[in-house]
C-alpha cells in the first residue's frame, strides 16, 4: 500500500500507461525528421481541436510561464489591464502585471462566487483596457467562470484582448476560441491533459498576433511570440531545446482526446464530477463553489465541524491517496480533490472508500459504503 498512492491533487494528475511509455522512449535529436513530424502534428492538432485561427505554441515551462507569456505579448508598460479574479490564480495575474509595470484593475469575487458578467462589462466600459484576464477554473476555489457568456460580452470591446487561463480546465471543461470569442488561452501539461509537468500550451488568435506586431521589440526573450512562431511553423528549426519526451507524451494524450472527442470528454467530466460532489456532500462536506459555477475538474470541500485538516489528510495519505489542502483563508478548513484527465470510475470508487475510512479514523462517524453507493448510483444511471 505504501508504494501505491493515488494522486488526486489538482495537478499533476494521474498519467496513463500509454502516456508514461512515451516518457520512457529513447531520446531523438530535436532535428530528427521523425520528431519534427511528431511535434508539428501535436501543434496542428491542438490548434484545430481548440478553434485557434492564429498560432498554437507548445513550449517547455509551467502554467505560470504561460501566464507571463500571455501578458508579455499583448501589453506594454503603462497599459491598463483588467484582472477578473475568482481566487488564488486570478490574484497571481495581478502580481505578474504589477511586476510588468501595468496599470492593473482587479475585480474579485468572494471565494466560491463569480464576478457577475454585468460587473465586468461596466468596468470594461469605464476605460480603455489593453487586455482582460479570466481564470476558467480557479483551483483555489473550484469556481468555473461563464467563459462563453463573457466571450459574447467581449464583442462589445474589440480592442481588449480576452485572455483565458485554462490551466486547471482545458481538456476537462469545454473551451473553444472560435466558438467563444476567446483571443488567447493557455494550459499546462499536468492538469486535464494528464501528462507529466513541464510543458505549457498556448493558443493565440490573429487578433493577438496583430497586437504583438504593434508592440515592436518587447523586454522578454524566452516568451516572445516572435522567437517561437518560426519554430511552431517549422519545428526543425532551433530556438531553445524542446522537451522531446514530453512532446511525445502530449501527442499520446492528444490522440486519446481526439479518440474520445472533446465534447464527450467534457460530458464524462460532468457526469463524474456531479456524482462525486453529491457523494461528498452526503458525507458532510460543503462544496465551496456555488452550484451554478462549480468546476468539473476538481472539488473544493469545506470540512464538517470537528474534522482536523492535518489529521484527516495524513489519514488519507496513509490509506493511499494524496489530496491538496485549502489555500489562504481556507487553509486548514478545506481540502481540494482533483478529478480531471485520466481519472476513471475505479479511481473514484477507491478515493471515496478511502475518504470514508479516513473520516472514521478521525472520529467523524460515517456509514461505510454510503458515498460509494451514491456515486455508483449516479454513475450507472
Ligand atoms: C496550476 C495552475 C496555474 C499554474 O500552473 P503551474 O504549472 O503550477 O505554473 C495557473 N493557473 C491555474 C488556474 C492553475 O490551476
Amino acid at each position: 500500500m505504501k508504494d501505491k498512492t493515488l494522486v488526486m491533487i489538482p495537478g499533476p494528475t494521474p498519467v496513463s500507461r500509454p502516456i508514461q511509455e512515451e516518457m520512457g522512449r529513447e531520446i531523438q535529436a530535436f532535428g530528427d525528421p521523425r520528431f519534427v513530424a511528431d511535434y508539428k502534428s501535436v501543434i496542428d492538432d491542438l490548434g484545430q481541436l481548440f478553434g485557434c485561427d492564429g498560432k498554437t505554441f507548445v513550449i517547455a515551462g509551467t502554467g505560470t510561464l504561460a501566464m507571463e507569456m500571455a501578458i508579455s505579448n499583448v501589453t506594454k508598460r503603462g497599459d491598463s489591464i483588467l484582472v477578473v479574479s475568482h481566487g488564488y490564480f486570478g490574484d497571481r495575474f495581478t502580481d505578474i502585471c504589477m511586476h510588468k509595470g501595468l496599470d492593473v484593475d482587479v475585480l474579485s469575487a468572494e471565494w466560491g462566487q463569480i464576478v457577475p458578467v454585468e460587473v465586468i462589462r461596466a468596468k470594461l466600459a469605464s476605460k480603455k483596457y489593453a487586455a482582460m484576464t479570466v481564470s476558467h477554473v480557479d483551483t483555489a476555489t473550484g469556481v468555473c467562470a461563464p467563459i462563453a457568456e463573457i466571450g459574447e460580452m467581449m464583442k462589445e470591446f474589440p480592442e481588449t484582448i480576452y485572455i483565458l487561463d485554462g490551466v486547471a480546465a482545458t481538456a476537462g471543461e469545454y473551451a473553444n476560441l472560435a466558438e467563444m470569442n476567446i483571443d488567447l488561452m493557455f494550459t499546462a501539461s499536468q492538469k486535464a491533459f494528464g501528462v507529466c509537468p513541464g510543458l505549457f500550451l498556448l493558443w493565440a488568435n490573429q487578433k493577438v498576433l496583430a497586437r504583438r506586431a504593434e508592440l515592436g521589440m518587447i523586454p522578454e526573450y524566452y516568451v516572445d511570440f516572435e522567437k517561437w512562431i518560426p519554430i511552431m511553423d517549422d519545428p526543425s528549426k532551433y530556438f531553445a531545446t524542446p522537451a522531446i519526451n514530453l512532446v511525445w507524451a502530449l501527442k499520446e494524450s492528444v490522440r486519446q482526446i481526439k479518440e474520445e472527442g472533446l465534447r464527450a470528454r467534457y460530458d464524462r467530466h460532468v457526469k463524474n464530477a456531479r456524482a462525486m460532489q453529491k457523494a461528498l456532500e452526503a458525507l458532510g462536506f460543503r462544496i465551496l463553489a456555488v452550484p451554478e459555477h462549480r468546476a468539473v475538474t476538481l472539488s473544493n470541500l469545506v470540512y464538517p465541524e470537528g474534522l482536523n485538516d492535518a489529521e484527516f489528510r495524513a489519514a488519507l495519505l496513509d490509506e493511499g491517496i494524496i489530496v491538496a489542502g485549502g489555500l489562504a483563508a481556507y487553509a486548514g478548513r478545506m481540502f481540494r480533490l482533483g478529478h480531471m484527465g485520466n481519472i476513471d470510475i475505479n479511481d473514484e470508487v477507491t478515493a471515496l472508500g478511502v475518504i470514508e475510512r479516513a473520516l472514521n479514523r478521525c472520529g467523524v462517524k460515517v456509514e461505510y459504503g454510503k458515498a460509494v453507493g451514491i456515486y455508483m448510483d449516479e454513475m450507472t444511471r
